[in-house]
């Protein structure tokens, strides 16, 4: 591909075509001696861009707030949300700066930078993001895109010397991020009074990504009916989104509706989780006291960020009776999906009404006993040739027998051809998944100049059902005596 692939990519910013309300025209602050210290293939790929184009000065420029997309002037959005459960008012984007969006094939895909400097939305912050989160965020994008999570994406993570002041000195680090939109419920929650621009964000939405949902009257978008369907697509979009999250072990820490996508995409990763121990409860953000937003309570929460949206819409016209019978099937749809899930990672044909106490019994399990969420699921494919690795993860291993039993009667009772349905289920449950221990590895080498475990563990985790030979260290636990990796709000 020639140096000035960049150039050739086809180019343009719909956001900007809404009116000048929504964002403000401002430039990126250029991290000073930007080192490229990784960038993803299969990312670039995405909008055209091979190996060699990431290798580029004018790569390295552009994701390090230095370079521009085509002529466009970067942007700004400004959106508003519940930060907690309370009423934030206008947020935005404080830190980051849209470049445009780039035209393929297979869509259009928005770039984002992330950690570029003030906006007029910065409020407080200093609009710079440290290289610890920015690596957090980068390898999650991906280890969420590997697992086939819906999820935006990270094409590139710059790093420099230029200081950020957090509980200590550290560093900056810009993440360039792609999506097919940044558009989140509380873009919605900020126009919630204003029917013109409501509807002019609802067209926006409506044209991106569910061209499907336009409903119509004499010839003209019908704003209420429109919002209606959107709503019900966005509640269906987000109930996967919870089933996939939970069977994941994935917490995603500040489900605030400033970070929920209208997309239904997993979006803002901060302090986030991929849970080693199984807890129910388990709560990954240290500054999350009240544990809102627990692995367990996601679906609930992401219910109730659904009815805000919803709020929002009102002035559309949608009457609340209507916009509650969109919101009503959640509860189903998350059942189905996570269900469903359920049964392929356990390797059940289908979920059957009497698999509930099984299922119960095993959260029961693992719960009390702390077992390795990743693995617990992983090792009983084999379990039925060799339970010892299985009963291994537990520390009292009769009760854990006791399920086993009961479950390999359960799955050999339907039948079928053995050595697919483990293969189906190595297909369903990851071997990797983005430990904070491994993450936290990877941050140090980092901050030493090294991405050479960046790379490993994006070797592992964009296809995290293929064991590895050599990998081995990558599907371990942390040591039992590791000290937890605390992760917070800070970055
Ligand atoms: P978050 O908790 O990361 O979802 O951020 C919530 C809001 O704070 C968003 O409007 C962010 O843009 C803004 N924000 C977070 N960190 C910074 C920062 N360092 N500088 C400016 N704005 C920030
Ligand atoms: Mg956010």
């Amino acid at each position: 591909m020639a140096r000035d692939a960049l150039a050739s990519l086809r180019a343009g910013c719909s956001f900007a075509s809404l009116s000048a309300g929504f964002y403000t025209r401002v430039a990126p602050r250029p991290l000073r001696n930007p080192r490229l210290l990784h960038a993803s293939p299969d990312a670039a790929a995405l909008i055209g861009l091979d190996a060699e184009a990431l290798q580029t000065p004018a790569f390295l420029a552009l994701c390090s707030g230095d370079g521009r997309l085509a002529d466009i002037a970067p942007l700004a959005t400004v959106y508003s949300g519940h930060q907690f459960g309370v009423w934030a008012g206008q947020l935005g984007d404080g830190r980051a700066h849209l470049l445009g969006d780039v035209r393929t094939p297979g869509g259009t895909w928005e770039i984002q930078l992330k950690g570029s400097g003030r906006t007029p939305y910065s409020r407080m912050g200093d609009g710079w993001a440290v290289l610890r989160s920015s690596v957090r965020e980068y390898l999650a994008s991906e280890a969420m895109a590997g697992l086939g999570i819906p999820t935006t994406r990270a094409l590139a993570l710059v790093a420099s010397d230029d200081p950020v002041m957090r509980e200590s000195a550290e560093t900056a680090a810009v993440v360039t991020r792609l999506a097919p939109s940044f558009v989140r419920f509380g873009h919605f929650e900020h126009w919630g009074h204003s029917h013109h621009e409501q509807k002019a964000l609802l067209e926006h939405v409506i044209a991106l990504g569910y061209p499907e949902c336009r409903e119509r009257a004499a010839g003209r978008m019908d704003p209420a009916a429109t919002a209606c369907r959107l709503l019900t697509e966005v509640s269906r979009r987000t109930a996967h989104l919870m089933a996939r999250w939970l069977l994941a072990g994935f917490c995603h820490g500040v489900m605030n509706t400033d970070n929920m996508s209208i997309l239904g995409l997993t979006l803002d990763y901060g302090p986030y989780g991929f849970m080693d121990a199984f807890q129910a409860n388990h709560i990954c953000n240290h500054s999350d006291t009240a544990g809102r937003y627990a692995w367990n309570a996601q679906p609930a929460v992401a219910r109730w960020n659904l009815y805000r949206l919803a709020g929002s819409l009102m002035v559309l016209g949608c009457e609340a009776p209507a916009l509650e019978t969109c919101l009503a099937s959640f509860e189903a749809e998350f059942l189905a999906a996570y269900r469903a899930g359920l049964a392929r990672k356990l390797g059940l044909d289908a979920w059957q009404p009497e698999d509930a106490a099984l299922e119960d019994d095993w959260w029961a399990l693992l719960h009390v006993q702390r077992a390795d969420f990743t693995l617990a699921f992983r090792r009983l494919a084999e379990a039925d040739q060799d339970a010892g690795a299985w009963l291994a993860l537990f520390p009292d291993p009769a009760p854990a027998r006791a399920w086993l039993d009961r479950y390999l009667v359960r799955r050999t009772g339907q039948g079928g051809d053995a050595p697919a349905r483990r293969a189906a289920m190595l297909r369903a449950n990851p071997l990797y998944v983005l430990r904070n221990h491994l993450a936290q590895r990877a941050i140090e080498a980092a901050q030493r100049h090294d991405a050479t475990e960046i790379d490993h563990l994006l070797t592992v985790l964009r296809d995290p059902y293929t064991e590895r030979p050599g990998f081995e260290f990558y599907a371990r636990p942390p040591a039992a005596d590791a000290r937890a990796v605390p992760v917070s709000c800070s970055s």
